[in-house]
């Protein structure tokens, strides 16, 4: 058995097997260790009694449509992982409470979201397509970013308008556009898919990610993320690497202040590059030795906001989703109309919003026929959870598991109750368990104004505060979800090959 990779990756999660994949297909011999019994991280699936849950894909942004694919499309593509893609019709349902509270629901593609925007805020359309004109704009700017080399006066001069949009807020720049309260609540719908306030949140980034979603309509794998996870493992043995399951890495080897290896307890395996899909705390405090950190990574992480918690309640009920009356896929469910109020709910257990999805009405099969799934996530904030602890934990596990599917039923005026034959709840003890991040947050660290998805990217290599040792994940550069976290494992494994050939040149 060999003691020696080129490169060895710490988790798979999408991040970590984005770059398993890249470095094992370009022929860098490429090990990955995973602590869980399966691939994926967050993107997996489990099962009660008869029916497979999905974990936590909604949707992806990205995917495009055969005809039109997106980067996320192409990535697999280029991977050769066989995956089937699944399209769906509507961007989603918003219900919010509040005086000048509305219910719309919005088709994807742009053309049909700008007609449905009129018509439900007259006046507005201008606005709205100024907005998707804008997102052209963004798209430009991001491709000359993938490419790996970011000169910071290229992009003044011939990308200035991003550069103006990741220094101002949603907010601002919605208000820029002059469009109309209503349509702005609505285009702000999707601010929890990154998780920051939109008077905060760079519109070059919300950009990029509405647009993406509306343009190329939300996708999703036709057997659930397991399946993307799976191809891609699959990608990585196919190309000579290797994956271990149930195997955690316990330290991170270094030798004057490059990373060389790893530790899994007794046991040293040497690479070249080591890739951590794990948290930078996780890898700072527990897997690297003290000596070996330097003060500004620790600063750093520490001058970073975490993610938001999840908690989230995946029930299994014993009707169809025709005869329950569900016919939405993805609702969004607020207590407000206005996207700060939104935000701050997270702070309140009893008034958090609630995104439910129903997997049946865009893949019939999800689950046997006479049945169906629903799936309900809330997001916290560490205040909302802070007096929760092992006295009280399961009182309050139930009362809000109850709340959010009372407010489900309420708003949408359907009865899910009496037909619940399975129920499981993952409250942020349960992510923090599976996923080994701080609270359980799959959403890395919030963006903020200073530390915006672009300054990330122009930033890169000095982040790197330990030679040879890589980040991926929704702690990286892209933040969040799913199609972040491949992009960013796909251009990090670039930097790894680039800097694989300067070595064997040298
Ligand atoms: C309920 C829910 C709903 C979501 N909905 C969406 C959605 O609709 N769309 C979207 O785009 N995103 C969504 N997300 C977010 C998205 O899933 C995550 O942001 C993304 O998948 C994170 O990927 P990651 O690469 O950072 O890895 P993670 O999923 O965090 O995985 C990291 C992996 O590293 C492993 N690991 C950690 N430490 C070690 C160690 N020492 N040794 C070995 N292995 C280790 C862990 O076991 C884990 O498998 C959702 C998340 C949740 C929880």
């Amino acid at each position: 058995m060999t003691n020696h990779y080129n490169v060895i990756v710490i988790g798979a999660g999408n991040a970590g097997l984005a770059t398993a994949a890249t470095t094992a297909k370009n022929g860098l011999k490429t090990l990955i260790i995973e602590r869980n019994i399966l691939p994926g991280g967050c993107a997996t699936s489990f099962s009660r009694g008869r029916f497979e849950f999905e974990s936590s894909l909604h949707e992806l942004a990205n995917v495009g449509t055969e005809q039109n694919p997106g980067s996320v499309r192409n990535l697999f593509e280029y991977w050769q992982a066989d995956v089937t893609w699944v399209n769906e019709e509507n961007a989603f349902r918003v219900i919010t409470g509040g005086e000048d509270g509305y219910d719309a629901t919005m088709p994807s593609g742009i053309e049909a979201f700008c007609s449905e925007i009129e018509r439900q805020v007259p006046d507005s359309r201008k606005s709205v397509e100024a907005l998707f004109e804008c997102a052209q704009k963004v798209e430009a700017a991001m491709a000359y970013m993938s490419s790996g080399k970011v000169d910071p006066s290229v992009l003044a001069s011939e990308h200035a308008d991003i550069m103006r949009m990741s220094s101002h807020s949603v907010d601002e720049c919605l208000n820029a556009l002059n469009m109309p309260k209503k349509a702005q609540n609505i285009v702000k719908t999707y601010w929890t898919y990154l998780g920051a306030p939109t008077d905060k949140l760079d519109m070059a980034h919300y950009l990029l990610m509405m647009s993406r979603y509306i343009s190329g309509s939300p996708a999703m794998p036709s057997m659930k993320s397991h399946e993307l996870s799976l191809a891609l493992d699959k990608v990585i043995k196919d190309n000579g690497g290797e994956i271990w399951y149930n195997t955690e890495v316990t330290e991170i080897l270094t030798e004057n202040g490059k990373a060389v290896g790893i530790k899994i307890g007794e046991r040293e395996i040497f690479a070249d590059f080591v890739v951590a899909n794990c948290f930078p705390e996780t890898a700072y405090t527990k897997l690297l030795p003290k000596e070996a950190v330097p003060e500004k990574a620790v600063k750093l992480v520490n001058a970073r906001k975490k993610g938001e918690l999840f908690f989230t309640v995946y029930l299994g009920l014993n009707r169809s989703a025709q005869e329950l009356g569900i016919k939405d896929y993805s609702v969004f469910i607020y207590n407000s109309p206005d996207s700060l109020e939104q935000y701050k709910s997270m702070d309140n257990r009893d008034e958090s919003f609630v995104i439910v999805n129903c997997l049946n009405n865009v893949i019939p099969k999800a689950s046997e026929e006479g049945t169906c799934t629903l799936f309900l996530t809330t997001m916290l904030s560490e205040k909302a959870w802070e007096d929760v602890n092992e006295e009280n934990y399961k009182k309050v596990k139930n009362k809000l598991a109850k709340r959010m599917i009372e407010t489900y039923e309420q708003k949408l005026g359907i009865s899910v109750t009496p037909y619940i034959e399975e129920i499981v709840i993952a409250t942020p003890a349960t992510f923090a368990r599976y996923l080994n991040t701080p609270y359980g947050t799959p959403y890395g660290y919030e963006v903020q104004p200073w530390d915006t998805m672009i300054a990330r990217i122009m930033n890169g290599s000095k982040e790197q505060f330990v030679e040879n040792l890589y980040f991926v994940g929704a702690h990286s550069d892209r933040a969040d979800g799913y199609s972040s976290a491949y992009s960013n494992g796909y251009s990090t494994a670039g930097r790894i090959l680039r800097e694989a050939k300067k070595n064997e040149k040298a």
